[in-house]
């Protein structure tokens, strides 16, 4: 997506298009064009996978319809680059012409973001408000006074990841390092108790806003009150929704937070089939054992079913090589279940939620 952004600046930076708006209303326009130069145009098409003749197609349409509104999806956080991401398509959107226009713009938010009727936020018990607008919000935490902020209260999604300022949020924020390359949201971060060897959510909650299944009690539950098992919270009326959640986050220096991120990291893309459809890891590690390992033990790796494979790279997944249904992930699950119970008499039980159907 960066080199896709790059790619559409620079075919766009050629063409009858000289932005002389940006001469005169941004810094670091020479930078910029620099940056845009430092690699040719094939090399940025091959690495974002958009050929040259789609960015030059797209580059034109830019241009030309006017004003356009860039949206950009909600995966984008997810991404390890993701703030250069967003910058990408800011400078792109400025470029162009589309920033500062009505009806035009680059978004990163979206009303849907919004999943909660404000009305259950309890409003009328919050005795102190304050505000920080998102793309400020790593400076803002650190600077915020009277009281300062201690603790962080989120709320329906991951500002932390979406923050442009990552550098500053990582400065204000540090303990939920291990929640990087987790994918999903708050609520199902609290009710998987998800983590990593060593570290997960029970570690961090300080307490969860729960709303009844009717949507009528809204209650403040506090971590002694929250019994979280080896990836599941147990406890909770079912139906009941998460709404949000209190953390407890220490200051720390930036650059040690931003290794203990890049080596998680590299550690998810070294040893995880991260570049095909998966649902992360499929059996709970059995204790002192892995389940990965058990699996890889008795023989299943690269194991096929339809469109479901154990994958070659990390045998507690399984991947959708193509066309996989739910019924082939189900028969490869008690598959690997079968052997390993056989080879080493361990009973694999599925991290995974089933739903309309038993592993
Ligand atoms: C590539 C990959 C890597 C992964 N790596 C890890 C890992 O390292 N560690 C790990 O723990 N997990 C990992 N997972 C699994 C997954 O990311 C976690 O289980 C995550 O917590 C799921 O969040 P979700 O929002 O998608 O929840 P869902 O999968 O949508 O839901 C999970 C459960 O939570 C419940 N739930 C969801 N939201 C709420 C809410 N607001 N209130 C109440 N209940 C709710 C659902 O009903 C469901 O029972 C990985 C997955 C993938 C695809």
């Amino acid at each position: 997506m960066r080199q896709g952004a790059t790619g559409l600046a620079q075919h766009q930076a050629r063409l009858d298009h000289p932005g002389a708006h940006l001469e005169r209303h941004a810094h670091g326009v020479a930078e910029y064009r620099a940056l845009l130069d430092a690699r040719p145009l094939a090399e940025l098409a091959a690495v974002g996978e958009l050929g040259e003749e789609a960015i030059r197609e797209l580059a034109r349409e830019y241009a030309t319809t006017k004003p356009a509104s860039i949206l950009l999806g909600w995966g984008l956080n997810k991404y390890q680059h993701s703030a250069e991401i967003f910058r990408c398509v800011d400078a792109l959107g400025a470029l162009c012409g589309h920033i500062g226009v009505p009806g035009g713009g680059v978004s990163h938010g979206y009303n849907t973001q919004r999943h909660f009727d404000k009305t259950v936020e309890a409003a009328d018990r919050a005795t102190h408000h304050r505000a920080i607008p998102e793309p400020l919000l790593g400076r803002g935490l650190l600077e915020a006074q009277k009281p300062p902020i201690r603790m962080m209260f989120v709320n329906s999604g991951n500002p932390v990841n979406q923050s442009p300022n990552s550098n500053r949020v990582a400065q204000g924020l540090a303990g939920l390092e291990f929640g990087v390359g987790i994918p999903g949201t708050l609520g199902g971060w609290i009710a998987m108790n998800a983590g990593i060897p060593g570290r997960e959510v029970k570690d961090v909650v300080q307490e969860i806003e729960v709303i009844s299944p009717t949507g009528r009690k809204l209650s403040h539950l506090p971590r002694a009150r929250l019994r979280f098992v080896y990836r599941s919270l147990c406890g909770l009326a079912a139906g009941s929704l998460i709404l949000s959640a209190l953390f407890r986050v220490t200051p720390s220096a930036p650059g040690s937070v931003r290794s203990a991120v890049d080596r998680l990291l590299a550690v998810r893309q070294k040893t995880q089939p991260l570049n095909v459809p998966s649902f992360g890891s499929v059996f709970k590690n059995p204790p002192g054992d892995f389940a990965g390992r058990l699996i890889e033990a008795a023989g299943l790796k690269g194991l096929r079913i339809g469109g479901a494979e154990i994958s070659t790279l990390h045998a507690n997944f399984i991947t959708n090589c193509g066309g996989a249904t739910a019924a082939d992930v189900l028969k490869v699950i008690r598959e690997a279940q079968a052997a390993v119970w056989q080879k080493s008499r361990v009973r694999l039980v599925p991290e995974v939620r089933i739903i309309g159907g038993k592993a």
